[in-house]
């Protein structure tokens, strides 16, 4: 899409490339424009950025501290690295503490990360695993937020980000934090037109589609077919 009114470009330097990108452009895209790959987990091209899970972020020359990459805003001159050994460093402790205290065998993407970054599997060995129990109260997906890193996205795409919904947003407190329903009602009391976007937009496994899991549970895929069936009768009886 195009600005009614184009922005003015600005100039600044990533990783030594110079780039120039409109006013008002993240840190984010102007890496992309410049070509380093930075890691994203919260955010997705179709969910707003909240700089919740903190991958994405980089040094810039003669600030302190690392600032999220998709919510912070280029300005002209800024000398930006997404590889320095302080980046590289808060990357693979962000993605030790999540392989630590989360199920994350489900997930490709960060399977991949914990290998470039070289995350050490026992640096917060006796860490407590998050295993709530996986719940299963509707005919179309399964919620195993034993997997869930909490990154958001699921609560943006049912609300402002695309269904409009509403049906998600946080629960407990705390270790114990985790997506719920309001007031923890099974997904079929709630607002939920099963839309299946959350399923589409979850990065690690945690929302999976019903027949999905079922043949992954070892269930033959006849008795997945008259199981789902079932239950979707049921529904509408
Ligand atoms: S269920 Fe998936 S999409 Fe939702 S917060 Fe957890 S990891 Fe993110």
């Amino acid at each position: 899409m195009t600005d009614e009114f184009p922005r003015p470009m600005i100039e600044l330097t990533i990783d030594d490339v110079p780039v120039r990108v409109p006013a008002g452009s993240t840190l984010l895209d102007a890496a992309r424009l410049a070509g380093p790959d930075v890691p994203v987990l919260c955010y997705s091209d179709h969910t707003h950025a909240n700089g919740l899970c903190r991958l994405c972020v980089v040094e810039v020359a003669g600030r302190r501290g690392l600032y999220a990459a998709c919510v912070t805003e280029a300005q002209a001159g800024m000398v930006v690295h997404t590889r320095s050994p302080n980046v590289v460093r808060a990357r693979r402790t962000i993605l030790e503490m999540l392989d630590a205290s989360v199920d994350l065998s489900e997930s490709p993407e960060l399977q991949a990360l914990l290998h470039e970054y070289e995350a050490e599997p026992a640096r917060f060995v006796g860490a407590e695993l998050r295993q709530p129990p996986l719940l299963d109260d509707n005919p179309f997906y399964v919620r195993d937020y034993a997997k869930c890193v909490l990154c958001w996205r699921c609560v943006q795409v049912c609300a402002e980000d695309a269904q409009f919904t509403f049906a998600l947003n946080f629960g407990q407190r705390g270790f114990h934090t985790q997506i719920d329903t309001f007031f923890g009602r099974p997904m079929t009391e709630t607002t939920c037109v099963f839309c299946g976007q959350c399923v589409g937009t979850c990065p690690t496994g945690a929302l999976r589609g019903k027949r999905e899991f079922l043949l992954a549970q070892g269930v033959p895929a006849g008795e997945v077919l008259a199981l789902t069936r079932r239950r979707k009768d049921k529904k509408k009886g």
